[in-house]
C-alpha cells in the first residue's frame, strides 16, 4: 500500500536559531499528537540547518529532507551542494523539480534528471514536483504540461528507480497564493498521473506511488484535499512553518 506523507518546505526561511526551535516543536509535537506512526513526515529546512535539525529530531518519526542538490556529483561548481554531501548529513530525501527552481534558476528536464539520478544513486528519495502555470491551466493545457514534465524526467527512470520517487503535484497558479485547488481538481490530475503511471510501469507501481498535493494546503483544507482516493498528502510551503498548522495538516488525514 502507498505511503501517505505530510512534507514540509521551508524554503529560504528561519536563521538556525529559529529553524532549530521550529525542528524541536515539530519533533515534540509528532511525538505527542501524531498517533498514527505510519503516516510519513518530512522536513526540509534549509541547506544550513540540515547538519544540526538531523541531531534533534527522531528519525524513527520525521524523515530529514534537502530542497535541492547539484547536477555533478563533485568537482569545481562553487556554492553548490552534492547530494552525497546531503546524504552524509542523513538527509534522506531530497525536493527536485520545485516550479521556484524551474522558474528562477532555470532548471531544465535535462538538469533534474541528472539530479534525479544522483539522489538515487545516493539512497535518498526525490520528491520529484510538477504542476502547470495559471495560464497552462486556463487555456486547458495542464494535462499536457504535467504529462511532458513527468514524461521527460523519471520516465526515463527503470521500474526499479522509479518505484522509490514520490511525485508532488503543484499547481504553480496555487503556490503561496493563498489559492487552491479544490479537491476535484487535484483528484482529476492525480488520478490522471497514476493513470500515465499505469501505463508506463504497471498497475502495481501506480498503485504503490505516493502523490502529494501542494499548493496552499492549510489545516482549514488538509482534510477536504486528502480525503480524495488519490491525494496521498501533500508538500506544504508557507503553513509547514509554524509546527501547530504543520502538525494540524499531518492530522488530517482519517
Ligand atoms: C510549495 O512551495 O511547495 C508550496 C506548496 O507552497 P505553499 O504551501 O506556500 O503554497
Amino acid at each position: 500500500m502507498r505511503k501517505q506523507i505530510v512534507a514540509g518546505n521551508w524554503k529560504m526561511h528561519t536563521c538556525l536559531q529559529e529553524g532549530t526551535a521550529l525542528a524541536t516543536s515539530i519533533n515534540k509535537m509528532v511525538k505527542k499528537e501524531v498517533n498514527n506512526k505510519d503516516t510519513g513526515v518530512i522536513i526540509a529546512p534549509p541547506h544550513t540547518h540540515l547538519s544540526v535539525v538531523s541531531q534533534l529530531i527522531d528519525t524513527d518519526r520525521i524523515c530529514l529532507a534537502a530542497q535541492n542538490c547539484a547536477s555533478e556529483a563533485k568537482g569545481a561548481y562553487t556554492g553548490e551542494v552534492s547530494a552525497k554531501m546531503l546524504s552524509s548529513f542523513g538527509v534522506k530525501a531530497v525536493i527536485l523539480g520545485h516550479s521556484e527552481r524551474r522558474a528562477y534558476y532555470g532548471e531544465t528536464n535535462e538538469t533534474l534528471m541528472k539530479k534525479v539520478n544522483l539522489v538515487i544513486e545516493n539512497e535518498m528519495k526525490p520528491i520529484f514536483c510538477c504542476g502547470e502555470k495559471l495560464d497552462q491551466r486556463e487555456a486547458g493545457n495542464y494535462f499536457e504540461v504535467v504529462k511532458e514534465q513527468i514524461e521527460n524526467v523519471v520516465f526515463n527512470l527503470s521500474k526499479e528507480d522509479f518505484e522509490k520517487i514520490v511525485i508532488a503535484y503543484e499547481p504553480v497558479w496555487a503556490i503561496g497564493t493563498g489559492k487552491t485547488a479544490s479537491s476535484d481538481q487535484a483528484q482529476e490530475i492525480h488520478a490522471y498521473i497514476r493513470k500515465l503511471i499505469s501505463q508506463k510501469f504497471g498497475n502495481e507501481v501506480a498503485e504503490n506511488t505516493t502523490i502529494l498535493y501542494g499548493g496552499s494546503c492549510k489545516p482549514s483544507n488538509a482534510e477536504e484535499l486528502f480525503s480524495k482516493k488519490d491525494v496521498d498528502g501533500g508538500l506544504i510551503g508557507g503553513a509547514s512553518l509554524k509546527a501547530e498548522d504543520f502538525i494540524g495538516i499531518i492530522k488530517a488525514f482519517k
